[in-house]
């Protein structure tokens, strides 16, 4: 039930893996929430006070959905893993430029006091990224650009429009760089899935059916850091609630390679694994956040161990797949 003091938010791409966290989340903190998507989270119920199905890409759309809102979230996208973002450039930046401009647009017409928008560690530019052993990027790193194309290109150009919506209209915009979230309810088959979910269903696969071999991407040495759910929609509140403008990294700093991500993971479901490699996209050669922003402006940063974020991740997944595959485990 709402009442007229209550902050009235819109959480857009509330059928997806951080969207539908965060409704859940700030259902928890007292607002009064609308989900917006295309489609219905896929693995429970939804939180929201009120949940809509719309397109995004459409303007009318846009300004239904943020009718009688105080603060919005923007998280919808058309996105995936590096399978599917380095292969459907065209339908990225044209979809994610549609759905971030008519947001943002409609915000402003509506009244919308605060806009809360969901960039990506892939603006930073390939050529800080050819490494391994990568420095840490810090947010000032992003210039000169050169970012990941199609989807980092967009991120960047949209991380410019809202410090002009800012300027220009003063709507309190509010800029987050996501490094490699993962966690319980994200897309774990289909193509769409980043590699923390795809290498713990490989491995629920191999500990279900007792073939120990898993396929990877590559030699497996490139680096990434990655974040708890839990971690990330503290870190989106924390920045949410701050006076801070300016784009701000979210995510680990502890960087690992995937072939030593596969073998935690590999450790959790309490088996041995040997990787074949075989050909396919692997992304920036090594990617890892400065945090010294992030613990200047916050005055917090992720708590969670990789270890314990697997732990829970796996133990989802394992269910999800003994599921499809008809296995019952205890
Ligand atoms: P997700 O794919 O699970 O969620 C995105 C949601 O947007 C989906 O449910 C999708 O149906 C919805 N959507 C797509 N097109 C739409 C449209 N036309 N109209 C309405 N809804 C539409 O992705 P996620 O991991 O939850 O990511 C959320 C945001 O964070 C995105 O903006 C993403 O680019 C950004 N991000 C995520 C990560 C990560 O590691 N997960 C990293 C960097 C940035």
């Amino acid at each position: 039930m709402s009442t007229s003091s209550q902050t009235k938010v819109l959480v857009t791409g509330a059928g997806g893996f951080i969207g539908h966290h965060l409704v859940t989340f700030l259902k928890q903190k007292g607002y009064w929430v609308r989900g917006v998507d295309i489609k219905y989270p896929e693995f429970s119920e939804v939180d929201a006070d009120e949940f809509e199905l719309l397109d995004l890409r459409r303007w009318d759309n846009c300004l239904q959905a943020t009718r009688g809102i105080d603060e919005v979230y923007g998280l919808a996208a058309d996105m995936g893993g590096m399978g599917f973002i380095s292969s459907h450039h065209s339908q990225i930046l044209h979809n994610n430029s549609l759905i971030n401009i008519h947001t943002l647009e409609a915000a402003r017409i509506n009244g919308v006091k605060r806009y809360f928008y969901t960039s990506s560690a892939c603006v930073y530019p390939e050529y800080r990224q050819t490494e391994t052993n990568v420095v840490p990027l810090k947010e000032e790193d992003a210039y000169p650009a050169q970012p990941q194309d199609a989807y980092g290109w967009e991120k960047l150009v949209m991380e410019r429009l809202c410090t002009h919506y800012r300027e220009d209209y003063g709507l309190q915009t509010r800029i987050v760089r996501f490094h490699n979230i993962f966690g319980e309810q994200g897309t774990w088959e289909g193509g769409r899935e980043k590699a923390p979910a795809a290498l713990c269903r490989k491995i629920a696969v191999a500990k279900l059916t007792g073939n120990h071999e898993i396929e990877m991407w590559g030699d497996g040495e490139q680096t990434r850091s990655f974040c708890h759910i839990s971690d990330c929609l503290e870190g989106i509140y924390r920045l949410m609630r701050s006076d801070y403008p300016f784009p701000l990294n979210l995510g680990s700093d502890r960087m690992v390679t995937i072939n030593e991500l596969a073998h935690i993971i590999a450790r959790i479901a309490g088996i041995e694994i040997t990787i074949k490699h075989v050909p396919g996209p692997m992304g920036v050669r090594g990617r890892n956040s400065d945090n010294t922003r992030l613990r200047e402006v916050l005055g917090w940063e992720p708590q969670l161990s990789l270890e314990e974020g697997l732990a829970r991740t796996y133990a989802w997944i394992e269910q999800q797949v003994a599921h499809k595959l008809g296995i019952s485990v205890s």
